[in-house]
């Protein structure tokens, strides 16, 4: 690995110019990758899932440490003929898979356990992030995943703050989540808009874990749909749907019907949805 040429030149060497359309905002600071490499660990026997890998600096740090194997789904194939560098380079631990991070089962084609880590791409990075939260059964040990400031902070944010919704609810119910450190938007090239930043997700242990995803999803996005909304207001159709009003759902949860939703608990979500599937 020592061996590579530096993550700059191969952006020239390879030609390698962004393209916005796919989210490209490249990291080339092995300080930066392997201070987010870090947070992953330990690493050894792990096998790490990393999407978008980019020109492949930090594929390089993940692969610098005692990882068993990492494994990168990267769209764009300008990208191959560098990583492939990489692979050769770290002992053939490298998998490089061309093609949608969206369609590919990680479940299936990577190894437990596993690690998920990523600059994501921003067009995309909230609806992979969904994808992986609400798959049954958690395929994942951990996640380490950088986001745009703004996403990483509704990711993690509590009751009664403004980034709290649906994104918050469903994360918290199957991880403890935290925000590691923001990254500016100089630290990347090209700089995007906005800043960074990398949140750590831990599974909760087994019987925290909230197991009816999908129904907690459709109750947060009905609920979050009309924020300024009293929860009586908000729920009224979903709960229509279900053949009660929204009233009567919310007192048998034990949920004051004038509440708002930014100021519910996750909990409180949960014995919603928890009505719903007892009904
Ligand atoms: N990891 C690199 C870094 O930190 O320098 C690049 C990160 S860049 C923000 C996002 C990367 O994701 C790009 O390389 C882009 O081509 C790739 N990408 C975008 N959409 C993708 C998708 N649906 N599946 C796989 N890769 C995707």
């Amino acid at each position: 690995m020592d061996n590579l040429p530096s993550l700059t030149e191969v952006v020239k060497d390879y030609d390698l110019g962004a393209n916005k359309k796919l989210g490209q905002h490249f990291l080339l600071d092995m300080n930066l990758t392997d201070k987010i490499a870090r947070l992953a660990t330990p690493l050894d026997g792990v096998n790490v899932v990393e999407i978008g890998p980019g020109p492949g600096g930090l594929t390089r740090a993940l692969l610098l440490r005692e990882t068993a194997s990492v494994t990168v789904i990267e769209m764009d194939e300008r990208f191959l003929p560098a990583l492939a560098d990489i692979g050769r380079a770290s002992g053939d631990r490298l998998s490089i898979i061309k093609g949608d991070a969206l369609k590919f089962d990680i479940a299936t084609n990577v190894p437990a356990p596993r690690k998920i880590v990523a600059n994501l791409p921003y067009n995309v990075g909230t609806k992979m992030l969904i994808n992986w939260v609400t798959e049954t059964p958690r395929f994942w040990d951990q996640m380490v995943l950088m986001f745009q400031k703004e996403v990483a902070e509704r990711v993690c944010a509590a009751p009664g703050e403004s980034a709290y919704g649906r994104l918050a609810v469903l994360c918290q119910s199957v991880a403890q989540c935290h925000m590691a450190f923001d990254i500016p938007a100089r630290a990347f090239t090209p700089p995007p808009k906005v800043d960074s930043a990398v949140v750590v997700m831990h599974p909760l242990p087994e019987g925290k874990c909230y197991p009816n995803l999908k129904l907690l999803g459709q109750v947060t996005q009905a609920a979050f749909g009309q924020r300024r909304k009293m929860l009586r207001g908000s729920l009224k159709s979903f709960a229509k749907k279900h053949g009660m009003t929204a009233t009567e759902w919310l007192e048998k949860a034990g949920i004051d019907p004038q509440l708002r939703p930014e100021t519910l608990p996750v909990s409180d979500f949960q014995k919603l949805a928890d009505c719903l599937s007892q009904k």
